[in-house]
């Protein structure tokens, strides 16, 4: 997707207000001697922006305008050193709402609707966010923010709710606790579920879905980018539609930094095209997905990015290609006589990058017959054939915590 005249120009002025602020970037791109780009290649030259830039603007140096024009700052978490804080103008708070609302009514919500919004409210952006696409659209918020599931339950009967927002999790916790507490399936009156997008695996959303009763959405959107709501898919559920009016989206390899054909996998880079209080120019969000090409049936021409498929730090060059756990977690998924767990082990061995997948079925199985089947099917997905070892039940290692499923011996 090449970025348009019109995306260019809009670059061009945010570039201009980066330089005249002072800020952390525009001094970047002063520094860089870039103070206008004319077509797509000098655009693609423009130096990447990343998340460790933004920490050491910290606290306000990302600022890209005069102090008295910013109504708010958000902040993202800190769990590695230093917070991001981005801060947003009147016009950043509007557009956000916008492109917000946008996303409740490409998922069939309307005013009509009783949103009950389950994300935290405070300095990161999730709550807060979803709470002003609602009011942008008319919609009656129910803010109830995260935990206190015995209240959340009373509210979705007494209000009736009729849209849950909230992460994966917390959906797949509800849809258990109704279950679990016999809760009449009458007095819930949900339709619709707007899922923050994070890697969720197919059978949680089916669970959720049928637990429920409801259509599933997932929003994308990250603090640094406003935050949730820069797109959702709509109801063909061929991708999730990116606002292209307030963003430029562009696909890169992670490790060259060049941007991927339409339709492969790569790291997420976005550029805001209307933002003032914090522009972005090539941010580097880490996040992995792919363009999906082509028209989508419901004929908005938004382009659309695939659910995201991890972070690039998931990610594995093995023989050149890149390769990412959740593919391989897919193809798994398509046979039901292996346990969930597995292992994959990559290896340099005289010059060549193997790669091993270790799964586990009972002895009812033929293993060999098993492990052929499973390495053609990988095969398919990925481009190249893995050695598939197949082993008892209970033989890979568990642990109470996240489990290691990759290792990658070649750097060991
Ligand atoms: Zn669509």
């Amino acid at each position: 997707m090449q970025i348009t005249e019109k995306q260019l120009a809009q670059v061009n002025e945010r570039i201009k207000a980066l330089i005249a602020s002072g800020s952390f970037y525009g001094k970047k791109l002063e520094d860089a001697g870039i103070s206008e780009v004319h077509s797509p290649e000098e655009f693609r030259k423009l130096p990447f922006s990343e998340k460790a830039d933004l920490r050491e603007a910290y606290p306000l140096g990302l600022m890209a305008t005069d102090e008295s024009n910013i109504v708010r700052i958000h902040s993202s978490s800190g769990t590695t050193g230093t917070p991001v804080i981005i801060p947003y103008t009147q016009k950043d708070v509007d557009d956000w709402a916008t492109m917000f609302a946008r996303c409740y009514e490409v998922a069939g919500i309307t005013n009509k609707d009783r949103i009950q919004i389950t994300p935290g409210y405070g300095l990161w952006t999730a709550g807060i966010g979803f709470q002003l696409g609602c009011e942008k659209l008319g919609a009656m918020a129910v803010p109830m923010g995260p935990g206190n599931t015995d209240k959340q339950l009373q509210m979705m009967q007494d209000l009736e709710t009729t849209v849950l927002c909230s992460t994966s999790s917390y959906a797949l916790l509800l849809t258990e606790e109704i279950e679990k507490r016999g809760i009449d399936r009458s007095k819930i009156k949900l339709r619709k579920g707007v899922i923050g997008s994070e890697r969720w695996s197919a059978k949680m959303r089916e669970r959720i879905a049928e637990g429920l009763g409801i259509e599933l959405y997932d929003i994308y959107g990250l603090t640094e980018i406003y935050g949730p709501g820069i797109g959702i898919n709509c109801k063909y559920n061929t991708g999730m539609h990116i606002w292209d009016d307030f963003l430029y989206l562009e696909i890169i390899d992670p490790q060259t930094g060049e941007p991927v054909p339409d339709g492969e996998q790569g790291e997420i880079v976005i550029t805001t095209l209307c933002k003032e209080g914090a522009p972005l120019i090539r941010y580097r969000t880490h996040d992995l997905s792919r363009i999906i090409p082509g028209e989508c049936p419901c004929g908005r021409s938004y382009p659309r990015i695939d659910v995201i498929a991890g972070r690039t730090d998931d990610m594995m060059k093995i023989k050149g290609v890149n390769v990412f756990p959740k593919q391989i977690e897919e193809v798994l998924a398509q046979f039901p006589e292996i346990s969930s767990e597995y292992q994959i082990r990559i290896s340099h061995l005289d010059g060549k990058d193997t790669m091993r997948i270790y799964v586990e079925t009972n002895g009812t199985v033929n293993f060999a017959d098993l492990a052929e089947r499973i390495a053609e099917k990988v095969k398919s997905r990925i481009g190249f054939t893995p050695i598939v070892k197949v082993v008892e039940i209970g033989v890979l290692p568990r642990s109470m915590k996240k489990t290691a499923r990759v290792i990658d011996e070649r750097f060991e």
